[in-house]
């Protein structure tokens, strides 16, 4: 198969030409059909992050279909859509049996991060991992569910419990933040969206934000009307001081975006005097990701994408992501 390969940190991927996948007990081996673009994956190919073994086929937000399955596969079955979930959770430990499968206290990998991912016309996932694809859901759609729309979903449903009538500022509409606006909305939720990009900010009044706030590049937030919920996908020093100014006492902030070696900055007294909770938020849960599914097949939110690459061209969709010239996600299409 082709795919394309982190050979050493810091440089391009390659195209190679690679064994097939072979599935394992238990395995199901997808030929991708579309595969998300995520800030991640500028992190795994700087090196940024610990773990991740080289040569690497990275690629987490996966979409396809299944090519062949290992003994013991009962479901999916050869020729179904899938969406492939990319925590190797155990589902057996504290946490995972308590719906929090990307803390797993005995995590064996990420696909896409320390096992090989979706860059490549093939993947082995955990057959279990393989969440079903209704028909009106595109691979597209189906392969950024998996992360920039699961991701804020974890964030603004699970840990954030965004109620209606609440006011949540989504701060930073990149790929995940457009997803978090379109979910904010559907909760029923004012939604005020702030960014650096005048474009991102009116694509996000079309998915459903009440109000948009455009910032400098330094990042500093405005003093705006105080807000029940903040979600922060951006993370810098200048807005995690910003995101707590935004809130009222007793509100709430998420935090979905993080930079290694990047401490939080904030001044203890205005996190204890004004009861502010903060709610590190990690990926989703397998039944999360089936949830968002759902809700595309029903139409109550929609991907985000915005410039579609061939798998020889990832890193120019690198390039795009890097520079801040996305409206959206960008897909790699097979
Ligand atoms: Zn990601
Ligand atoms: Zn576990």
């Amino acid at each position: 198969m082709r795919a394309m390969v982190l050979e050493s940190f810091g440089a391009p991927l390659q195209l190679r030409e690679l064994p097939d996948p072979e599935p394992g007990p238990g395995d199901a081996v997808v030929r991708v059909q579309a595969c998300g673009v995520c800030a991640s994956d500028l992190k795994i190919v700087s090196g940024a992050l610990t773990g991740t073994p080289l040569p690497h086929v990275p690629g987490h937000e996966i979409a396809g279909v299944v090519s062949a399955v290992g003994s013991g596969v009962s479901s999916p079955r050869v020729g179904e859509r899938v969406a492939c979930y990319f925590y190797l959770s155990c589902n057996r430990c504290l946490n995972c049996r308590t719906g929090r499968g990307t803390v797993c206290l005995a995590l064996a990998g990420r696909i896409g991060f320390e096992v090989d991912g979706g860059l490549g016309e093939l993947v082995r996932v955990p057959a279990a991992l393989c969440l079903p694809v209704s028909d009106g859901v595109p691979p597209e759609a189906a392969a950024v569910a998996m992360d920039a729309i699961a991701t804020p979903y974890h964030a603004i449903v699970t840990r954030g419990r965004l109620a209606p009538g609440e006011t949540a500022a989504i701060v930073g509409v990149g790929g995940l933040g457009l997803h978090a606006v379109e979910l904010a909305h559907a909760v029923g939720a004012r939604v005020i969206a702030i960014d650096v990009d005048e474009g991102r900010l009116t694509l996000a009044r079309e998915l459903g934000a009440d109000q948009t706030v455009r910032i400098d590049s330094a990042g500093c937030l405005p003093h705006a009307p105080l807000v029940d919920f903040v979600l922060d996908t951006a993370v810098s020093a200048q807005t995690l001081l910003g995101d707590v100014a935004l809130l009222r006492p007793g509100g709430r902030l998420a935090l979905v975006g993080y930079k290694p070696g990047l401490g939080a900055c904030w001044d203890t007294a205005d996190l204890v005097l004004n009861e502010i909770t903060v709610l590190p938020s990690r990926a989703a849960g397998l039944d999360e990701c089936r949830r968002v599914l759902d809700l595309l097949a029903m139409g109550r939110i929609r991907a985000v994408v915005d410039r579609r690459y061939a798998l020889q061209d990832v890193n120019q969709a690198f390039d795009a992501l890097r520079g801040g010239m996305l409206n959206g996600r960008a897909v790699v299409a097979l």
